[in-house]
């Protein structure tokens, strides 16, 4: 199986790349932001607890992604491996992700970081904010708290996995075409 994860900021394409690379390769999206908003939509316990801190622009408990994240791998297994999407977003959510994939002897394959500055994060964001309907995407004090909880929570891991060999950047200041055929040409050459 291979482990992908796709990184970035909020706002840098990684549900719009991560999607069909997931179809040209046969892994597996699986996206904890969209799976919170799935538990929000549904009105769950643990939707009711995540819209809070998601519309605060705060990270949810790692137990509770960490936990989406083991159900996924136990349930899909006719692929090819998973790409994963806004997970993981601290350093103890990294270091689960690895016992995890150790108790099943395997490894992350390549962590694709999208590179992007927080201005044109921030363009994105409120262009995204008019096409989707997503509270954390619409009030500019909150999409700040995003992007510094990125800063201070999830940033740290790209020295995590730069020490582990298996961190690469990828431009994508591009068109979605472009950034596609970017992550493609480091994908096929790994
Ligand atoms: P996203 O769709 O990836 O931008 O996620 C939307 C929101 O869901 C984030 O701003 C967080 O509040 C929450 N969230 C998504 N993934 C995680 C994660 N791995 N850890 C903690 N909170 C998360």
């Amino acid at each position: 199986m291979k482990y992908y994860i796709i990184f970035g900021p909020p706002g840098a394409g990684k549900g719009t790349q991560a999607a069909p690379l997931a179809q040209n390769y046969n892994l597996k999206h699986i996206s904890t932001g969209e799976l919170l908003r799935a538990e929000i939509a549904e009105g769950s316990a643990l939707g009711i607890q995540a819209k809070a801190l998601i519309e605060k622009g705060q990270l949810v408990p790692d137990e509770v992604v960490e936990g989406m994240i083991a159900r996924a791998f136990g349930k899909y297994r006719d692929v090819d491996g998973f790409l994963l999407d806004g997970f993981p977003r601290t350093l103890t959510q990294a270091m689960e992700l690895d016992e995890m994939l150790e108790a099943r002897d395997e490894g992350i394959t390549a962590v694709i970081s999208l590179m992007i500055p927080d201005e044109v994060v921030k363009e994105r964001i409120a262009h995204r904010a008019l096409l989707e309907n997503r509270k954390d995407d619409a009030s500019d004090a909150v999409v700040e708290n995003r992007i510094a909880t990125y800063h201070r929570q999830t940033e740290p891991l790209i020295e995590f996995y730069k020490e582990k060999g298996v961190y690469h950047e990828v431009d994508s200041l591009g068109s979605i075409e472009e950034v596609a055929a970017n992550i493609r040409s480091l994908m096929d050459s790994l």
